[in-house]
């Protein structure tokens, strides 16, 4: 097995700290069977230039992140303010009645039974048939968000339910550098000033304010969107999304919360003139922004915009503007450089994938560097699974866009008719609108991949992208209706979601 000697980490936000964790989690304990070294790590970030310091929301997949390291939720949940999310609501996309919100639920094995009619149901109405085919109806994650429920049950339950967090991005870092550095990384604070190249194109060294020249094996970019080795020192091509994803800026706002409520398990997602706007719920405070395009909105009125939708909780509060750069590098390893965060790409945050992909990233890593070292086969292997990755992704949360009715504005119309869709994606699209078999379809383009079956049959049916009926048949709702009553019922079973319980879960 191969592994670096050492690994200069360059950068302390969530990328930064995720990477270093993850890395020292798999090489850095002396690894007594072959009697090798452990991996030495090293993370360096200025203390003049700040995080990002948002990236609140989070997918499932981050729950083999903790179990990875061995970290509980009793451990690092209460330390950031986190919370649970069952899924993310949709509301205003679509203007198609019956479909003005949807929720894109996180699935669980109790789903197996009503998800069945479900699928049924959307096949049948995409072909004509007058049938209740709305996802909102058939997950229980769905319930649980509408009565506020955390997706923990009452009782050790015989099935898997799958969820995800909401937390705070700074207090995040904060516990992941604290153990980090219990794992044996170095935390060294100064300003990375230079990067010398190798006539090869490999990182020679780094040049550093107070710490002189550093060297390393491997050298690993989390320097945000900088990008400082990769984009700046290799000059590694930029591939911009900008084509398919036009937003290219957010402003956010934090606004605070009633702690003696019942906290929302959901992000939402709201529509807005030339964006969308989310609101996260953590246990001290909403997160609340609003990702937009500056093509068709100025800064000022995205604000304005905001704090109207916001009203009386927002007085007072400043707001913090972002500049987004949406696409990604063409190769995330070159040479002895790999990188990790915003400084490898980013998708606008309407999913909530920039950290999965980070912890993506560094996971395919080390299980490629673990096969051949810098080996071109194993390199390029990872290049072509991270830009699958990232691709599919994009191809997902550009389908919101896509499958948009509005029509109040030229940014909805433009983002439905003049927005780039990738030719994968383009055959998803026809062969649910010409009602072939949307299985075989999701199957031969691999979609499986990135997203799962319900997430592809959620995000159609839930925006009402279905054929017009010229009569008023009525609908036929009885297995809606069926799945609704068991979803209700399965809800009993989950634990409430308040303040005081996530708060008191590591006393
Ligand atoms: C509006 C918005 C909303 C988002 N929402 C989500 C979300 O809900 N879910 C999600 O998964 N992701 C989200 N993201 C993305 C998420 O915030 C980032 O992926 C994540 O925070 C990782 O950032 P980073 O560590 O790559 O960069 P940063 O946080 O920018 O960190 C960069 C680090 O590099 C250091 N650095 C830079 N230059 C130097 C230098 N010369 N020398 C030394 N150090 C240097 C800085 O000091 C800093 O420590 C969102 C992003 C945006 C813009």
């Amino acid at each position: 097995m191969s592994k670096p000697e050492h690994i200069i980490v360059v950068g302390g936000g969530t990328a930064g700290w995720m990477a270093a964790c993850l890395l020292s989690q798999a090489w850095g304990i002396s690894d007594k069977r072959q009697d090798s070294a452990p991996t030495r790590v090293t993370l360096i970030e200025s203390a003049d230039i700040d995080t990002i310091g948002v990236g609140e929301g989070s997918t499932p997949y981050m729950r083999e992140f903790f179990k990875r390291l061995g970290i509980t939720e009793k451990e690092w949940m209460p330390a950031c303010n986190a919370t649970y999310k069952c899924g993310i609501s949709f509301p205003e996309w679509s203007t198609k009645p019956g479909h003005e919100s949807y929720f894109h639920p996180f699935f669980s094995q109790l789903d197996l039974e009503p998800a069945a009619d479900f699928f049924n149901n959307c096949n049948l109405r995409r072909r004509g048939q007058r049938v209740a085919a709305h996802p909102d109806e058939y997950f229980v994650a769905a319930e649980l968000a509408r009565q506020q429920l955390s997706p923990i049950p009452r009782q050790l339950f015989e099935f898997e339910h799958d969820y995800a967090y909401h937390f705070d991005a700074g207090l995040l870092a904060t516990f992941l550098k604290n153990f980090a550095r219990t794992r044996g990384v170095k935390h060294v604070i100064d300003n990375v000033t230079d990067v010398a190249l190798c006539s090869e194109g490999n990182i020679k060294h780094l040049a550093t304010g107070e710490h002189g020249c550093v060297t390393a094996d491997v050298f690993f970019d989390c320097s945000g969107f900088a990008s400082l080795l990769m984009g700046k020192a290799l000059q590694e091509p930029f591939i911009a999304y900008s084509d398919t994803l036009f937003n290219d800026r957010a402003v956010a706002l934090p606004t605070p919360l009633d702690a003696r409520q019942p906290i929302p398990s959901d992000t939402v997602s709201r529509a807005a003139s030339a964006g969308w706007m989310w609101r996260i719920p953590l246990t001290t405070r909403y997160g609340n922004g609003y990702v937009y395009s500056s093509r068709y909105l100025s800064a000022e009125a995205a604000e304005q915009e905001l704090r109207q939708q916001l009203g009386a909780e927002a007085e007072g509060v400043e707001a913090r503007h972002l500049k987004m750069r949406v696409g990604r590098v063409s190769q995330h390893w070159k040479n002895n450089c790999v990188a990790a965060g915003l400084s490898q790409g980013f998708i606008e945050p309407l999913e909530a994938t920039a950290i999965g992909l980070i912890q993506f990233t560094v996971e395919r890593f080390i299980e490629h560097f673990e096969k051949g070292g810098f080996t071109d086969v194993h390199r390029q292997s990872f290049n072509d699974h991270v830009n699958k990755a990232f691709d599919g992704t994009r191809d997902y949360v550009s389908l919101h866009y896509r499958l948009n009715s509005r029509d109040d504005t030229a940014y909805w119309r433009d983002s439905r008719e003049q927005g780039n869709t990738s030719a994968s994606l383009a055959k998803l699209m026809q062969s649910w609108e010409q009602g072939t078999d949307f299985d075989a379809a999701l199957t031969a383009e691999k979609a499986f991949q990135i997203y799962m079956r319900p997430s592809w049959y959620a995000i159609f049916s839930g925006m009402g992208h279905y054929p017009e009926f010229s009569d008023d048949t009525l609908e036929d709702t009885r297995s809606a209706e069926r799945s609704r009553r068991l979803c209700r019922r399965t809800a009993k079973k989950f634990k409430p979601h308040h303040a005081n319980w996530l708060m008191a879960m590591g006393q």
